[in-house]
């Protein structure tokens, strides 16, 4: 599936952009706010070290394309990331307005202005580097491969993405939430990521059951790991096979990429199980399709939950509401799910620092719903390479080293969700950078190049 043929009746097109893109005039007015600090923090502050001065300096000159560039040289995905980045605690966190309590450059929002027209306009910076006759295989074709795929070309190494579904961008097509980015603005930036040439990508394709790691390692030179995370984790209490009862990231792909697909007419109250970011993304994609009461429920309090505070509070204002100290034990109903039934929890001892929880004993109550959404994390994916020789795990993540994306076999690199347990897209952006250079140096012998962030010696230069 690409841009030309995703279904249009989808019911994420229900959702309006969060922010529309700013005009010409807003963005040089907030360019022109901007500072450009000498030892800019919010460079630090960006996982991919965008020049963020110099884009907005570009944009506040009028040279719109110059700062895509920018932007796109450090981060290929710098378009999707524009509007999908946490930026209330990545690069406008550290911006230094916030400590005279004003508000941050909107960094974001200029980012998306630089990127929209180069992407939609298919404007290229960069070209395929002289081929090297090196093969480089790619498991998965999320944001982590894309990015390493990318710069392996630059390099002038051939690559083949492996890819389970039908359709590339992994979360970003089929994950983000509908109001910060639709699957066609996915799919669109990644014809554009393509354009360089010889991204090639086998789509149905899972590696481990359709393809196998021997053969990968007999026709390829190198192999970048870029699988990111299983399905759903699931509760394990009675009910979870009724209907109405569903994963969250399985709900989230429906809305977004399946044709026809609608919510019953009769849901009327959701409870959504969870307390991290992709339960509250729930939470508010079924207020924003019309579900009258929806309600997160978490055992702990608000205060613990792991989903971002600004996320929370957008939730609430959307309607949504929380239901504290509870844990789900049973889901109650017929065919289909009626109720979720919860027991109160409360914490075992008075020292703060003890997080544990013990359950309440008599305290069970229902909640009254039509649809059950289970939002606790997904699964790991290590498994599948539980037999590599020299392919370390860490609780089902893949062990690599940092500063390389190098895994204990010289073969085997990797990076995104399938290292992290979960971040973000700009994370998987930079972890695949890295390990591009690292597979780079290893296929050329160079040492240097995996040394050298930014070097611009071993990626060929933009076009300029
Ligand atoms: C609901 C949800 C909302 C999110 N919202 C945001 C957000 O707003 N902002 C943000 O920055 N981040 C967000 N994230 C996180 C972000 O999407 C991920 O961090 C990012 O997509 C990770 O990229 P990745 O390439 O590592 O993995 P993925 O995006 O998961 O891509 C992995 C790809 O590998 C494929 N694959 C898996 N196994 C195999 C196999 N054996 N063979 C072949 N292919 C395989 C998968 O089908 C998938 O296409 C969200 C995550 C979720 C779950
Ligand atoms: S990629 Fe994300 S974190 Fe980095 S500057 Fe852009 S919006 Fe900020």
């Amino acid at each position: 599936m690409t841009k030309s043929n995703l279904p249009e009746n989808r019911l994420e097109n229900r959702f309006p952009e969060k922010e529309p893109l700013l005009t010409k005039r807003e963005a040089t007015v907030e360019a022109n706010r901007c500072l450009y600090c000498v030892d800019a923090p919010c460079i630090d502050s960006c996982p991919t070290s965008i020049d963020i001065p110099e884009f907005i300096r570009r944009i506040a000159t009028e040279n719109r394309e110059g700062s895509a560039k920018t932007i796109l040289e450090s981060n290929i995905l710098g378009y999707s990331c524009a509007q999908v980045c946490p930026t209330e605690v990545l690069c406008e966190s550290t911006c230094v307005f916030n400590e005279m309590d004003e508000e941050p450059i909107r960094i974001g929002e200029l980012q998306r202005y630089a990127t929209e027209p180069a992407i939609e306009n298919d404007v290229q910076f960069f070209e395929a580097g002289e081929p090297t006759g090196k093969r480089v295989a790619l498991i998965g074709a999320g944001p982590a491969s894309l990015s390493c795929a990318h710069r392996l070309r630059r390099y002038g190494h051939e690559t083949t993405i492996f890819e389970a579904k039908s359709y590339p961008g992994g979360l970003n097509t089929d994950g983000v939430a509908p109001y910060k980015l639709h699957a066609h603005q996915s799919l669109k930036e990644i014809d554009y990521v393509r354009q360089i040439g010889g991204i090639d990508i086998e789509y149905n394709t899972a590696v481990g059951k359709d393809v196998t790691l021997e053969e990968l390692e007999e026709d390829f030179d190198a192999i970048f790991i870029g699988a990111g995370l299983g399905p759903d984790n699931w509760l394990d209490i009675p009910g979870t096979d009724l209907d109405g009862v569903w994963g969250a990231v399985d709900l989230i792909a429906k809305m977004k990429v399946e044709e026809g697909y609608e919510l019953p007419d009769d849901v009327h109250t959701a409870c959504v199980v969870g307390g991290g970011n992709t339960a509250i993304d729930v939470v508010r994609e079924l207020r924003g399709l019309g579900v009258d009461d929806v309600m997160l429920v978490y055992r702990r309090d608000e205060a613990s939950m792991s989903g971002y505070e600004h996320e929370w509070e957008g939730a609430k204002k959307e309607g949504a509401r929380g239901v504290w100290f509870s844990q789900p034990v049973e889901i109650v109903g017929d065919d289909h799910a009626r109720a979720l039934r919860c027991r109160k929890m409360r914490p075992a001892s008075d020292d703060p620092d003890d997080r544990s929880l013990e359950l309440v004993d008599g305290s069970d109550f229902d909640i009254d719903c039509d649809l059950v959404v289970v939002a606790i994390g997904q699964s790991k994916l290590g498994d599948l390479f539980a037999d590599v020789d020299g392919v370390e795990l860490d609780w089902g993540k893949i062990v690599i080293d940092a500063e390389t994306g190098r895994t204990g076999n010289t073969k085997y690199f990797a990076g995104g969700d399938c290292v992290s347990g979960g971040k973000e897209v700009v994370d998987a952006v930079e972890e695949g950078k890295v390990a591009a250079r690292s597979i780079h140096a290893l296929l050329t012998d160079d040492a240097e190049a995996s040394a050298d962030e930014e070097s611009t010696e071993t990626a060929p230069s933009p076009v300029t």
